[in-house]
């Protein structure tokens, strides 16, 4: 949660020196289309008598291939293809070739499946923060690609998202291309609404690996539901998979528009680097909630938000999300949690290394009906473990320290013992 400040900006100022390079003149539009699953991953399917074994890899190919036709006849239009064929690119694979090309557009194509057979209709996912459920679930089918093959497992593993870094870089990131991505989303379900009379579920927002590692504005099309039998059938006729793919070249060609209208991305004249951003004196985090209640990592009141210190002071647990001195990254920080739902989340200024003039910190350790058993790993692994009863609960902590810089550190050292969920508190007497 505490951040490696010389990493940080090290981190920092290759973020900033690379995400403000714009694309020079004369370049054509490069759209990176991505024919979701393919080769041993086949995606959702289903068997239906009249068509076979109708396979996700199979429905978004012929529909990637034809939208690719149409776009190639285009001169404006570059197109890359992370498939043309019944094979299986990883994931890492597909997002360094759209980096690499400097895509501006990444249009993933995708098919639904759901366990009952009623649902149906289109969805465009953009990269962002979503609570809602039934999304986490394709989250987490998509995401589950990642694990397919080998080279991934090795590219992931150097990626960690747990570190504040690669959150507060992505997030930043993602923030440039989301409106943009927001904007593509828009016309692509617009167009299945109104020109092929679609049940659209809309634009939404979740985090997908295939759209995170993205350097351009990104979305996931799920074109309909496999598993529901009329719409199964649409997708596997030639009609139905024309229709899907003149709409989405239609709402490319709208998209290319109005962003030239905007003076977007395709007619800079040179690259400009931006200056880099100084650091702030002090540190800030963002300050979610406070609530006599102790939330742990993962609970659904913290809104799907990572890196949530919560600080416990005077009977309330204060839930402090990221930490940075960057005003940039504050402010993005202060909109992931408004996003998220912490309608009146406050950015909070910390002096770092501050000393406590009055009182200290000291780690919560657990809070408990009952005494703990005197074997609990817990008290077997730490000396000088302090219990209070108050009011019918018993309260253990531990350690004093002068700063919450020191109080993280020991908690972090207790979390790598096996002791988890404790809680930074600031005792002011
Ligand atoms: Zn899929």
């Amino acid at each position: 949660m505490i951040t490696d400040s010389f990493s940080f900006k090290k981190y920092l100022f290759l973020l900033f020196s690379l995400i403000f390079i714009l694309p020079s003149a004369q370049k054509k539009f490069t759209i990176v289309l991505d024919a979701g699953h393919g080769g041993s991953d086949h995606g959702a399917n289903r068997y239906y008598s009249e068509v076979g074994t109708l396979r996700e890899k199979d429905v978004t190919l012929a529909i990637v291939l034809k939208i690719g036709r149409m776009l190639e006849k285009n001169k404006d239009f570059k197109i890359i293809y992370t498939r043309k064929i019944d094979e299986f690119p990883s994931l890492t694979e597909r997002t360094t070739l759209a980096n690499r090309s400097k895509a501006d557009l990444f249009v993933s194509i995708h098919c639904n499946a759901s366990t009952k057979t009623s649902p149906y209709g289109t969805e465009t996912f953009v990269q962002g923060p979503d609570q809602n459920r039934t999304n986490l679930e394709v989250a987490k089918a998509e995401n589950d690609v990642i694990y397919l093959d080998e080279k991934d497992r090795e590219t992931f593993a150097s990626y960690d998202p747990k570190s504040p870094e690669s959150l507060i870089a992505l997030k930043i990131q993602q923030s440039k291309y989301l409106e943009s991505s927001l904007l593509f989303g828009s016309f692509v379900e617009g167009n299945f609404e109104k020109k092929d009379k679609r049940l659209s579920r809309g634009v939404k927002q979740q985090n997908l690996h295939v759209l995170r590692l993205n350097a351009m504005p990104s979305v996931l099309i799920e074109t309909g539901f496999i598993s529901n039998y009329e719409e199964g059938m649409y997708l596997a006729s030639e009609k139905g998979q024309n229709e899907v793919a003149e709409s989405i070249y239609d709402a490319i060609v709208s998209y290319k528009k109005a962003i030239e209208r905007n003076g977007g991305a395709s007619n800079q004249p040179k690259e400009v680097v931006k200056p880099e951003e100084k650091p702030l004196k002090n540190d800030f985090r963002i300050l979610l909630m406070s609530s006599p209640t102790k939330y742990n990592t993962g609970d659904p009141a913290l809104k799907g938000l990572n890196y949530v210190l919560p600080i416990k002071d005077n009977d309330l647990y204060k839930y402090y999300y990221s930490v940075t001195n960057f005003a940039s990254v504050r402010d993005n920080n202060l909109k992931t949690a408004k996003d998220a739902g912490f309608k009146n989340a406050t950015a909070i200024s910390f002096i770092p290394n501050q000393k406590l003039g009055v009182g200290f910190y000291t780690l919560e350790l657990a809070v408990s009906d009952q005494k703990l058993s005197a074997n609990s790993f817990m008290l077997n692994s730490l000396k000088d473990v302090i219990r209070v009863k108050e009011k019918g609960k018993f309260y253990y902590t531990y350690g004093k320290f002068s700063s919450l810089e020191e109080a993280v550190k020991m908690q972090k050292e207790l979390e790598d013992k096996g002791i988890k969920n404790t809680t930074i508190q600031k005792i002011s007497r």
